[in-house]
């Protein structure tokens, strides 16, 4: 069923605990952690706790929770020092684009100038 878990699903598994990740922040609705990859000095994903494959249908079916992501984003940014000069909220949507993990994901990426187009 949308928004519950899913045994396939490498987020939903690191919401769980059973997958270890580098934590960053939690709330209520959302996680936070290190990417394992990072494309950038600062490189955290945050995700809602329930699953849906992308930000847009998370959005669709469960908006606040979406605001709560950007929120955390936000937060996360601030904590990490990253708005002077600033920093960029990624969210791969489709294979095309390079989404690899079909769990909604934000990726937070600063520390390091960040050109415009991106790849
Ligand atoms: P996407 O390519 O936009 O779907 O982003 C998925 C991200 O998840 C990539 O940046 C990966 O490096 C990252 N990733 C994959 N596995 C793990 C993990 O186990 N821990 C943390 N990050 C991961």
């Amino acid at each position: 069923m949308a928004g519950e878990p899913q045994a396939d699903c490498l987020f939903c598994k690191i919401v769980a605990g059973t997958v270890p990740a580098t934590v960053v922040r939690e709330t209520e609705t959302t996680f936070a952690f290190r990417d394992i990859n990072p494309q950038a000095p600062t490189h955290v994903l945050v995700i809602p706790k329930v699953h849906y494959p992308d930000a847009a249908s998370l959005a669709e079916a469960e908006p606040a929770v979406a605001a709560d992501l950007l929120t955390e984003a936000g937060r996360i940014a601030l904590d990490e020092k990253l708005t002077d000069p600033g920093y960029r909220i990624v969210f791969n949507t489709g294979v095309g684009a390079g989404q690899t993990v079909f769990h909604a994901h934000a990726h937070v990426l600063g520390g390091r100038g960040l050109e415009w187009p991106p790849g």
